[in-house]
Formats: structure tokens, sequence, C-alpha cells
């Protein structure tokens, strides 16, 4: 210890306690870099040399194994800045604080705050003072020195395995299905078994055109999907794991697969709290891309096509909806579908209805973009049926192509998927052996070890019962799916494609991707009919057209006969009667209930009929007022000669509210002393009406 560091402790510092602070970034340095963590250790000592006594040095280590990125989650840094600060430490000790100080603003803040409480500063290379000028300068060049250090280090690693990078023998990482041999050179697994499930997954994939339906067939399949983790406990070891979207993804924009050497793909940029950014960027700014650097699953032909394919399917999911692969909804020409007024594509959605699924096809992409309302809205039940029956009437000479096509698909994936399970049932065989194997070479006194053993392998044998069994019983499926039966039923559909489209036993799928070998696209136009432009492959169309089908909602409508009924009736009857009469003739209303007075009313309105107010009105019926009015009475008294038949009424609602007839030249008059009974009465003379209501006031 230098007479100078010494000199820096004054009593005021050793009176307070000294701070050992540990840290180890991640879990791995903790265990692999224990002589750091030693030094680390040691500094203790130190603290002693200048005057600690050994327990009041009091230890932080609660952030080992923590980044030190932020401070956010590292609680002993925040207590050590807490005690700091508070004036409770004499002295800080820690390894490489000079560099921390430059490079990490929470240190430079711990700097400060011992500057003003005169904390001390300890690390290997000697004690600071960061209250004094010449310590703090000294601090801030060694963080310097140290920067420009890690620097010219860095750039030079970076240089290093940029060179190495150009040439292609950079040795980085490989996924999944690649290994480097024993000399170096990058090879396809050597495992058949994982050999065939990637060739599985990229016959799969050109198949099916869908990374969504790649993965369907791996699980519809029970297929698993081998992994080699790079960390873990597992690392390096052979997994088999269910096939991921995610995975498929990856696999198929990996252009390791098709035999290309790159680098540089991502670039990885640091967050301002302290997170990592890695972003993808586009192939011309990749760093380095070497194609047919080593051999490869597909070929670069197919990577780009496949790569071309993901991205129609995903502009058939977002925002310009082009062409989509056949999806299981029963909308036949779903993906298809062209807008005729604005030339966008459609979209399908289905409404369920009386247990069935019916499509429809939405022009809705600005109302997407823009919350604009929809363009056009298309029942579809309909336009499927003539889209099938003009595909049956036109399509016979390619007939046996597609038939057969479909046939000897079907065949292949069948046969691929048997052996791709047989394999995996052979591999739990050889587990289990290996486990058996053990277990009989293991020293039988070694009772523990036994056990172990022998649990593993009864654990195999089972897993080995489960494999062999799953195994059976797909390939059993696989047999009835496709018996000698029905392949005899295939072949005899394969010389007649109606029944192929219309045998009900077809997958809709399959009806789809049938019509996707014969059709580009389909048009739909809606004006007071639909119109049907179908495109052919190779140009050819034909224009259909077809009603537009009642909508739901026009279903449930009372039918167009009863309304003009209703308009009829209204001439000579009430609501209230109208329905009752409608009752009797035995209509219904359009969701199949009984008539009623207030429903007739609600119709009328509903149809905008003129009431019967007004049409009584019209032929020149006069209100009660009125004829009042004009007979020179009170309204009580020409209800009451109504009643006894002096004038004539007609009811106008049901609350035998009445318009009146004019009386004529003769008009009742009062008389006293005459009894009503015995004076002229109109209904006696001409009851005009045989169906008229009885009015009573
Ligand atoms: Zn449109």
């Amino acid at each position: 210890m230098s007479g100078s560091a010494l000199q820096k402790v004054t009593p005021s510092h050793l009176r307070r306690d000294a701070y050992l602070y540990i840290r180890q970034s991640t879990v791995r340095q903790v265990f692999e870099n224990t002589e750091s963590t030693r030094r680390q250790y040691a500094l203790r000592e130190r603290a002693v040399a200048m005057g600690w006594p050994i327990e009041r040095v009091i230890v932080i280590d609660s952030d080992l194994g923590k980044s030190g990125a932020s401070s956010i989650d590292r609680k002993g840094f925040q207590k050590l800045v807490g005690e700091v600060g508070m004036g409770r430490a004499g002295i800080v000790l820690g390894l490489e604080v000079s560099r921390l100080a430059r490079n990490s603003t929470d240190w430079h803040r711990l700097l400060e705050i011992c500057a003003l409480t005169d904390t001390l500063i300890l690390d290997e290379d000697g004690v600071y003072n960061p209250s004094d000028f010449n310590d703090r300068l000294l601090l801030g060049l060694k963080g310097t020195m140290s920067e420009a250090e890690l620097h010219v280090m860095r750039a030079r690693l970076r240089g290093g395995i940029l060179n190495q990078a150009r040439r292609g023998a950079l040795r980085v990482p490989l996924p999944g299905g690649l290994v480097y041999d024993p000399d170096g050179n990058v090879v396809l697994d050597p495992d058949a078994q994982v050999r065939q499930s990637f060739e599985h997954l990229f016959e799969t994939f050109e198949r099916t055109g869908s990374a969504s339906a790649t993965v369907k067939h791996f699980r519809e399949q029970g297929l698993r999907f081998p992994r080699r983790p790079r960390f873990g406990p597992h690392k390096g070891e052979l997994v088999w794991e269910l096939l991921r979207h995610s995975r498929v993804l990856r696999v198929l924009h990996n252009p390791r697969y098709a035999g290309a050497f790159c680098f540089g793909r991502t670039q990885t940029r640091k967050r301002v709290n302290g997170g990592v950014e890695i972003k993808s960027l586009p192939r011309d700014e990749w760093t380095v891309l070497l194609v047919d650097a080593h051999p490869g699953y597909i070929a670069w032909d197919q990577f780009e096509a496949n790569l071309r394919r993901l991205r129609d399917n995903a502009q058939a999911n977002g925002s310009d909806r082009r062409k989509s692969p056949p999806r299981e909804g029963p909308g036949l020409i779903q993906g298809l579908v062209v807008c005729g007024r604005c030339g966008n594509r459609m979209t399908v959605r289905y409404h369920s209805r009386r247990g069935k699924q019916w499509p429809e096809y939405v022009c809705q992409r600005e109302g997407i973009d823009t919350a604009a309302p929809k363009c056009q809205t298309i029942p579809g039940a309909g336009i499927d049926r003539i889209v099938g029956e003009l595909l049956v009437e036109t399509v016979t000479p390619v007939t046996l192509e597609v038939a057969l096509k479909v046939q000897a698909e079907l065949d292949s994936q069948l046969h691929e998927a048997d052996a791709l399970r047989r394999q995996r049932v052979e591999r739990v065989r050889q587990e289990a052996d290996l486990a058996r194997r053990r277990f009989m070479e293991v020293d039988p006194g070694n009772r523990l070890v036994v056990d172990v053993l022998e649990a593993e392998w009864n654990e195999k044998l089972r897993g080995l019962h489960d494999a062999q069994e799953e195994f059976e019983q797909r390939r059993k499926e696989d047999q009835q799916q496709i018996g000698d039966e029905q392949r005899a039923q295939i072949y005899a559909l394969a010389t007649d494609f109606p029944r192929l489209w219309n045998d009900p036993k077809t997958p809709q799928r399959e009806r789809k991707r049938m019509l996707r070998l014969l059709i580009e696209d389909v048009t739909l136009t809606k004006d007071y009919k639909i119109t049907v432009d179908v495109r052919f492959r190779g140009g050819a169309t034909r224009s259909l057209s077809l009603p537009i089908p009642p909508t739901a909602w026009e279903l449930r409508q009372t039918s167009k006969q009863v309304v003009a009924e209703i308009d009829t009736l209204l001439d000579d009857y009430t609501e209230a009667k109208i329905a009752s009469i409608l009752n009797d003739r035995g209509h219904v209303s359009g969701e199949g209930k009984r008539f009623h007075g207030r429903m007739v009313s609600c119709l009328r309105r509903q149809y905008d009929l003129k009431n019967r107010y007004d049409r009584l009105r019209d032929t020149g019926l006069i209100t009660l007022e009125e004829i009042a009015d004009l007979l020179g009475v009170v309204t009580q008294t020409v209800k009451i000669w109504r009643s006894h038949g002096l004038l004539r009424a007609h009811a106008y609602n049901d609350k035998n509210e009445c318009l009146y007839e004019h009386p004529g030249d003769h008009p009742p008059v009062k008389r006293l002393g005459r009894k009503l009974s015995e004076r002229r009465c109109f209904l006696n003379v001409a009851p005009d009406r045989t169906e008229e209501v009885q009015y009573e006031a």
C-alpha cells in the first residue's frame, strides 16, 4: 500500500463502513469466471490493510448474475447508492471502477455522490478521492483509455470475423438440420430422420403453399420436428417437439437451408432503457451472402420461390389481399374474388344460419384502412353453386389429370408420413435398448444408480409402447382412409369429374384446390343483379349472372301479397278487423305469427300505406265537430243520433272514433217529444255495407 493511498484515508473515513460491491454480469460468468470473483473478494483484504476492521467491510453481492446494463433491477447497486448518499460509507471497493465510471451512467452518478459525501473509491489500481480534482481527472482519463482499448479490441475482433465471413469460412452456429463435419465443412445432418423431417417440411410447404397448412399437416399426422438446443441443460442434444408456425417461417426464411452462407442478416442496437433491439435487414444490406456455399435441402431458386409465396400469403392476409391459399371454410372461391367496383380483393366471411355456414364476399379494404363504409357485400352461396356448375360443364378435358393428381398426392402424403412415424418408433426403441444396456452394465451393488437406471429403462419402455401404439393406430386410420374400395372409387371418379366434384366426401379444401388449378380469378359486381365474371387460367372468360338472393332480413318480411291485401282492406275495415280477417284467411306474418291490430298498424306505416282516416276523408266524410256545426247541435247529440241510425258514420280506428257521411238535403233536426226510436233510420233504409261494424257510442 503506497503512502499516498494511505494519506487519503482519514479517521472520518474510518469511522464509517467500507462497502465491497461484487458484480458478475451473467450466471455463466459467475460459474466460469471464479478468478474474477476471487479478485473482487481480495479487495476486502486491502480495506483491512488500510485500517477497516474486517467485520465492518460490508459485502454487497446480491447482483451476481445480473447484467450491468442498467441499475433498474439491481437491488444491490441501489442499496450501495443509498448507503453512500446517506454518508454511511467511508470507502467503496470494486473492480474496474474507473472503467465503469466512464461507461455507465449509474456509476458516474455514484462517483458524484461519493464526491459530495466525501467517500473514497478503491479498485485494484489504487485509492481515489472523487472530491479531489486530480483524482477525478485521473478516473476520467483511465476510463477513456479503457474505452479506447475496448474499441480497438472490438474493431480487431470484428475485422477478423468479417474477413472470415467474406470467405464463407466463419464458423457460426448452424440451424437445425445442418452440422459441421470433422473437417469443419457444413453438411446435412447425418441423422436420417432429421434430414427427412426437414425434407418433409419443404415438400409439405411446396404442396400446400402455406406455413399454417404445413403445421397443420404435421399435427394431423402426429409428426414431430427435430431441434438441437444451443443453450440450456439439453444443449446439443436432439429434441423432438411439435412443429410451430414460427419455426416453419424461420426455416423457410433461412438461406442456409438453400446452401447459402450469409452473415449480417440482423442489426443489434442498444436501447435507452438498457435493452437490446434486434432488427432484420433487407437482403441487399446483408454483410455477406454466398450462394451455393455448402449442401442444402432446397435449391436457391426454390428458396426464392418459397419467400415469394410467403409474401403473397402475407399480402392475402394483409392490406393488399392478393391471392390467398385455400382454407377450410366452405366459401369456394375464397381468395380468388376481385371486386367489380373498385378492383380490390374481396374477403370472405361466414354467417351461421340454421346450423350451416353461409359465405359472404365482402370488399372492405378501404373500410379497414380508412373506416370508410364497405364497398360491396355479396351473398356467396348462389355464386359458389353456379361457379361449381360452370366448372363441371366446362372441365371435361382436364378431368383425368386433376383427379389423378389429387390421387397421387394423397398416396405420397400417406407414404411419407408413415415412413417418418416408423422411424420415430425405431428411435425410441434404440433409446430403450441403450437404457437397458446401461442398467445391465452397472454394478448391482450400487443400489442408488441401479434404481435410477431401472426407472429410466422403465420409462423408455413405456415411451416405446406408446410410440408403437400410436404408429399402429395411425397406420390403421390411414388404411381406413384410403382402403381398396375407396381407391377403386377414386379411380372411378377419375373418369368422372362432375362426380368427384359433387361427391359429398370430397373435402371442400380439395374442391377449392381443384378450382384453383382451373380458375385465375372471379370478379363480382352487384347492382340489380349479381354479375360473376370468371377468368380461367389461360385467359378464357365466362360471364354469369344471378338474381340477388333475399337477405335474412328480407326472408323475415311479411309477404308482398299480404301487404297488398292490407292495402285493399283498409278501404273498408279498421286494423283490428283486418288482422282477424287475415287470420281467418290463413295468413301469417314473416316470422310465422298470427296477426293482431298493432301488427297491421306497424305494417301499414312500414309500407307507407295511406291510413283509414285519410282514405275516408278523401271520400268526402266529415268529422264529428264539422257535422255538429253543420247541424247546429252539440257533439253529444250527433253521437246519440248516430247510435239511433239517424246519421251514417264509419269508424276509422278501433276506439270507434268515426267520420260522418254528409246528412244530405234532409238532415235530422231536434224534435222535442218525439221518441228517437220512431224517427227515420238510415240503417233501415240503406245499409251500404253488410260487414259494417255496429256502432255503439
Ligand atoms: Zn370494392
